[in-house]
């Protein structure tokens, strides 16, 4: 890691005396990994020594990356690498790459963690100072001559990868006019010893920040937080109109916690950091500073993008000087592979909530439920479960829909289903898109639409009907039954019987 004499060791604060409800146990991701410890199937550790650049993400894309990630791939635990070569810091990946996983972080259950969501949402808490002198995230601090890839793995993906990137490197900033603080994950390539890169989707919140600052000459301040509680990796990928400019989303973490996220004031920066993240990047974004994000590697690449396609390495991107590294004592680094099932929960179940809020205001009760798929990363593709209740209801699944494009603009496709179809298994689905479904009259094209800029098949080579890129065609397969004929669609009733009674007296002879 890094020789005792450069680190300021600082007094560490008393552990937190983990409460009783579920949902208060888990303050940050030491504590989120104890409670996978305690369930079968959801935590890996490995001692294997492992390089990151490449291997560590090829292992754990078979262990349990999942869909859109190439096969053979699978829905499996997280992984903790313990060994990681060059380093005696761990890597963690996979912690909320499985819908069930995220739900028991999160006290809840699966299929309620859009309204679960929702709830946080309504009911937000802000976060706060500290009152800690000493928070844990500052118990060692590295602020000079730093050499960010000596300090911390940062691993590739795939071996065209522009360079070692942080990919779950939580930016928080403050708008340099009002104020007001931004959370967001943004892929962060490193480029030099105290050098990132920074990409920002065109229109986030963060880059608006930065634009302001740059049109005043000055550097924007950041923190970028490395391992974190994961409900604040959730809250933070909620995105506009659901989290409009200027509205904070770590106190979304805060009510689904129901306790605040507690912040610090950086040691290099005039920034605030989480005080309980295992590892923090305190620097500021350059103004007028650009760089080629494959400058090192020139590979042509960035890294695998949550479509499931290598992205092309941007060529202008904007600069961050790393000023101090902090970490807790024994920090834990956390990444994502990219594409998958832990892309599909960041991005999925927030959009989820989002699509859940806005038709539930227009249409109370006729929604109830919504799964944001992994095909999609949990933002192209989202299956709206429906019931229609009345004649009157007939059509008003395809207003759902029309409403869930507006609740999340980067949406391209919607299935709608009526209420005896579970949402959550493909196969029930595809089902209803089978027997309920006529192609020519159950499509609804809406064309010329701005998209999402990551969906390769929106170019005019692809079609001529698409004009400009990213401006493509959205879709409803409803898959619903004409009121009228709900009666001729009835699943067959097979008797509701008590299993357990069954299964006890039953025996495998494989086995
Ligand atoms: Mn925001």
């Amino acid at each position: 890691m890094n020789s005792a004499a450069d680190q300021v060791m600082k007094a560490s604060k008393n552990p937190v005396e983990p409460e009783k409800e579920a949902e208060n146990a888990i303050v940050d991701l030491r504590s989120a990994i104890e409670c996978l410890k305690q369930t079968p199937g959801q935590l890996l550790v490995c001692n294997e020594p492992v390089d990151p650049n490449a291997e560590l993400a090829g292992v754990y894309r078979r262990v349990g990356a999942g869909t859109p990630v190439e096969p053979p791939t699978k829905e499996g635990p997280a992984m903790l690498f313990e060994n990681v070569q060059g380093y005696d810091i761990p890597v963690i990946t996979g912690v909320l790459a499985s819908r069930k996983r995220v739900a028991q972080l999160l006290g809840t259950e699966p299929e309620q963690l859009p309204h679960h969501l929702l709830k946080a949402l309504e009911s937000p808490v802000s976060a706060e100072m500290t009152s800690d002198p000493n928070p844990p995230c500052q118990e060692v601090v590295h602020d000079k001559g730093i050499d960010i890839m000596k300090l911390l793995p940062a691993p590739t993906n795939t071996p065209l990868d522009a360079g070692p990137y942080f990919t779950m490197g939580l930016i928080r900033a403050e708008d340099p006019e009002t104020g007001e603080a931004d959370v967001t994950i943004h892929r962060l390539c490193v480029q030099g010893k105290d050098r990132l890169s920074v990409y920002f989707v065109p229109g986030r919140h963060i880059d608006q920040f930065r634009i302001k600052a740059e049109k005043a000459g000055k550097p924007l301040p950041v923190s970028i937080n490395i391992g974190l509680d994961p409900a604040i990796y959730l809250a933070a990928c909620f995105e506009p109109p659901t989290t409009p400019l200027g509205f904070d989303e770590l106190s979304i973490a805060g009510g689904l916690r129901k306790r605040a996220v507690e912040l610090t004031p950086c040691v290099s920066v005039k920034a605030k950091s989480l005080a309980l993240a295992e590892i923090v990047l305190e620097g500021e974004i350059l103004p007028d500073e650009r760089i080629r994000e494959d400058i090192q590697s020139n590979t042509g690449f960035a890294m695998p993008e949550f479509p499931g396609y290598l992205g092309p390495a941007k060529k202008d991107l904007p600069v961050i000087r790393i000023k101090a590294v902090t970490h807790r004592r024994n920090p834990i680094m956390q990444t994502i592979v990219g594409p998958g099932l832990e892309h599909t929960s960041l991005a999925g179940i927030p959009t989820e909530a989002s699509i859940l809020r806005l038709v539930e205001t227009g249409m109370p009760g006729k929604l109830l439920n919504v799964y944001a798929h992994e095909a999609g990363g949990g933002k192209y593709l989202a299956v709206l479960q429906f019931q229609k209740s009345s004649a009157a209801d007939e059509g008003r699944q395809r207003q759902a829909a029309l409403m869930a494009f507006a609740a999340f603009s980067e949406l391209k496709h919607v299935i709608l289903v009526d209420e005896d179809v579970d949402i959550f298994d493909t196969n029930d689905v595809l089902w209803a898109m089978t027997t309920r479904y006529q192609g020519d009259v159950s499509t609804v094209f809406i064309p010329g639409v701005r998209c999402h800029p990551l969906d390769p098949s929106q170019t005019p080579q692809f079609s001529p009907s698409i004009r400009e890129s990213g401006v493509s065609c959205k879709t409803i397969f409803d898959c619903t039954v004409p009121y009228h004929l709900k009666g001729e669609f009835k699943r067959a009733p097979f008797a509701d019987m008590d299993l357990e009674r069954f299964l006890k007296n039953s025996v495998d002879p494989a086995v």
